[in-house]
């Protein structure tokens, strides 16, 4: 083997920062702050000063090269000034879900050994309940100036000031392998204890390439990017890094995620993109459709997280003639691994094709190998009918959970995602289920998330979810929990009609049921788990 004789400069966090400081310094980046709500705007170049500034106060406070740095925030300037000086100087990101139960954020921190805590004010009281749980915990710091200290706080320090002492900005980011641990982040766990997810700079900085590829995000220097995604969850999509390679505005909407917030953001600030998950998008698309507005800005969002309905794509193409773009993926994968965007073969495909496979997941990234197997572990066609468990590997791919041991990873190399999936001979992957929340009727799987995708185009739902409850017949069949729109109705008999010749006839829910509202994840994701629960001794009705 001959070697190569390029440069083998490490590809790590502190390298975009410089760049995007050079290239880009007067970009601009507005935040809604979470103290006050009011609107901070500054550029590239002042996150740079703010950043190396911030950098030398971890140094001061005793952080060492693999500490872990906890944050607990919106997204904001503060947090990305958090995001490039932890990484920065070899110490490690860890985002911290606040949606999540305040016991299971202990055990998380205790398990990573957080040994410095970063808040917004809003999560003030949560600091206060936790840390005296977290014996690693030796810093707990409030984002904020001193005007604005929480009192349940006292003994934390006030992030303005700990900037502040700084008094001038003098430092190098220091140079190491790329391959230093730069975030962690722990997947919902839905099922048992959260699992950390240790990232790279290596892998961090190739997702941020790879996810602003035109044919995957297509981030550019016109654009102003509104995250909705949170940086506490994989971090925002690594939209904080991309933004920094492509010289993109960026647009933080702090706590105000309901429609009306984000929507005014939206106008205000000239947004050209924006991703987050499907619920974020519903409560959006209400408030401009109940108010009579337009999107005067805004070109096109990306919704992944959970299945974007095809209804909500239409609505979003059709009324406003703004662009969906479907992806998928996980903590695991940083999370990128598929995005639906057409190829040349679909230049004249049809509207009812269009939107058929605008339903699937996409393409995989470059970067990001698929392959779906049978429950012998043996490698399907990509035909698009055959389904068996989705299989990924790349270099921004867990090869293992931080001190965990899972049997996720094959012998073989590749990590089994979970999901089940059909991939077709294009390519277009298509989710059909997560592994344990599949329907199997009589020996056959049935797609919840096909059944969802029907019943979402009913003018009268809001939200729905199929579920699986045992059957004695039949081992389980579908059960379809419906949440209506307001003041809008729906029969039982109106909702199962409604399948008739959209699906084959034995996946036609057995039952409906309406309620209030579906229990949503700390990640915004229905949970099926508890769904199932609640429903598990359901009573079908006379003939089924
Ligand atoms: P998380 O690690 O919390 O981001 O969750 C990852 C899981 O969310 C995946 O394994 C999928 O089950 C689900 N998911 C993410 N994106 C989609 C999507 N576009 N369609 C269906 N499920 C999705």
């Amino acid at each position: 083997m001959l070697h190569g004789l390029m440069m083998t400069r490490p590809l790590l966090i502190s390298g975009i920062l410089r760049f995007a400081e050079r290239a880009h310094g007067n970009r601009e980046i507005v935040s809604r702050r979470a103290e006050d709500l009011a609107i901070h705007r500054y550029t590239y170049r002042e996150l740079g000063v703010r950043a190396r500034k911030l950098a030398k106060a971890l140094l001061a406070l005793g952080i060492k090269p693999g500490d872990r740095v906890a944050t607990i925030a919106w997204n904001g300037y503060r947090h990305l000034e958090l995001y490039y000086a932890v990484s920065g100087i070899g110490a490690v990101l860890h985002t911290i879900n606040p949606r999540l139960h305040p016991t299971q954020i202990a055990w998380i921190m205790n398990h990573a050994e957080d040994k410095a805590l970063f808040v917004d004010t809003t999560f003030a009281k949560l600091l206060a309940g936790v840390a005296p749980h977290v014996a690693s915990l030796a810093h707990k710091v409030v984002l904020c100036g001193r005007e604005h200290m929480p009192a349940e706080t006292p003994d934390a320090t006030c992030y303005e000031e700990l900037v502040a002492a700084q008094a001038d900005d003098a430092f190098e980011w220091p140079e190491f392998d790329e391959n230093t641990a730069s975030c962690l982040c722990y997947t919902s766990g839905t099922t048992g204890n959260p699992r950390g997810v240790l990232y790279s700079h290596r892998s961090t900085v190739l997702h941020a390439y790879a996810s602003s590829l035109p044919d995957v995000m297509g981030i550019r220097a016109v654009d102003a990017i509104l995250p909705v995604v949170p940086m506490f969850h994989v971090n925002a999509w690594g939209l904080p890094y991309s933004a920094l390679i492509n010289g993109a505005k960026i647009v933080f909407p702090g706590p105000a995620l309901d429609g009306k917030s984000v929507y005014e953001l939206m106008e205000s600030e000239r947004v050209t993109f924006s991703a987050g998950v499907p619920t974020v998008w519903l409560g959006l698309l209400a408030h401009v459709e109940q108010n009579k507005l337009r999107f005067t800005t805004l070109k096109r969002c990306v919704i992944g997280g959970s299945a974007a309905p095809v209804a909500l794509q239409q609505r979003f193409e059709r009324e406003y003639g703004v662009e969906i773009l479907h992806a998928w993926g996980m903590t695991e994968m940083s999370p990128l691994g598929t995005l639906n965007q057409p190829t040349s073969e679909h230049e004249r495909e049809s509207e009812e094709a269009k939107y058929t496979r605008k339903a699937k997941q996409g393409r995989g990234v470059y970067g990001v190998e698929l392959r779906i197997v049978d429950e012998a572990g043996k490698e399907l066609p990509w035909d698009g009918t055959s389904f068996g468990a989705l299989h990924v590997r790349g270099p921004w791919i867990a090869g293992s959970y931080f001190r965990s041991e899972s049997g996720a990873f094959t012998a073989d190399g590749w990590f089994d995602t979970g999901d089940v999936a059909t991939i077709d001979a294009q390519g277009f992957m298509k989710i059909t289920d997560r592994t344990k929340d599949v329907i199997k009727s009589g020996g056959e799987w049935i797609g919840s998330l096909d059944l969802e995708d029907v019943i979402m185009k009913h003018p009268s739902v809001a939200m729905a979810a199929a579920i699986a409850v045992p059957h004695e017949k039949w081992g389980e069949r579908p059960l379809l929990v419906v949440v209506k729109k307001p003041g809008q109705e729906l029969s039982r008999d109106e909702a199962i009609g409604y399948f008739e010749g959209k699906v084959a006839k034995w996946w036609i829910p057995s039952d409906v049921v309406f309620v209030d509202a579906l229990p949503l994840g700390a990640t915004g994701k229905v949970l099926k788990t508890e769904l199932r629960q609640k429903f598990a001794s359901h009573a079908w009705p006379e003939g089924v």
